[in-house]
């Protein structure tokens, strides 16, 4: 059942236009947050008549069906707690949100690129420990060099980052849309910890 609940908001990315669900856990926080746990509202409505879900909070919009006329849920909560995913993806997204959508060695946030800390050319490989998020003037400079030759720094050393601190981090980059009922599960603990 993990299996499902997790692949479904992914499936049909247009289908999300229009009156999207936001899909709590059962702790009343989102499934996940990158992508945001998301469903179309038809997969939303057909968790509710399968009592996998309950509505939290509703659009105005209405949907009818042969015996019944319900409100479209904006965000819904699982009844059954599903264990958060431990292992992080290795993706550009990510390892972008992991360095937190900035140049590792200047600290700037546009143009960026990914570098290898250890060329390719010199045996470097594609991981986590050896590619991060730069900025395309530092890449430049940096080309085929070693750290130490070129006279660039890395603000840390890269790693591969824990599910929770890249959930962490998801929550300073939100979204482009939010639904005004999505934002307090999206920022309450968020706000506590501060
Ligand atoms: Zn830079």
């Amino acid at each position: 059942m993990d299996g499902e609940f997790r692949t479904e908001f992914v499936r049909d990315p247009a289908a999300l236009r229009q009156h999207p669900a936001l899909v709590l856990n059962a702790d009343y926080r989102p499934l996940s947050y990158y992508p945001l746990s998301l469903w179309p509202w038809q997969e939303a409505v057909k968790a509710v008549f399968l009592d996998r879900v309950d509505i939290v909070a509703e659009y105005e919009a209405k949907v009818h069906s042969p015996s019944t006329v319900i409100r479209i849920p904006s965000v819904v909560v699982l009844r059954d707690y599903v264990k958060p995913q431990k292992r992080v993806a290795f993706t550009r997204f990510n390892l972008f949100l992991r360095d937190g959508f900035c140049c590792q060695y200047c600290g700037s946030r546009g143009d960026l690129t990914f570098d290898h800390v250890v060329p390719r050319a010199r045996g470097g490989v594609t991981s986590w420990e050896n590619v991060v998020a730069a900025c395309a003037r530092c890449n430049l400079r940096k080309g085929s060099k070693s750290l130490r030759q070129s006279g660039l720094a890395l603000k840390r050393s890269p790693r591969r980052p824990g599910a929770e601190e890249l959930r962490d981090m998801g929550r300073k980059f939100p979204p482009n849309h939010l639904h005004d009922s999505w934002i307090d599960f999206l920022y309450w603990d968020a706000e506590l910890e501060a």
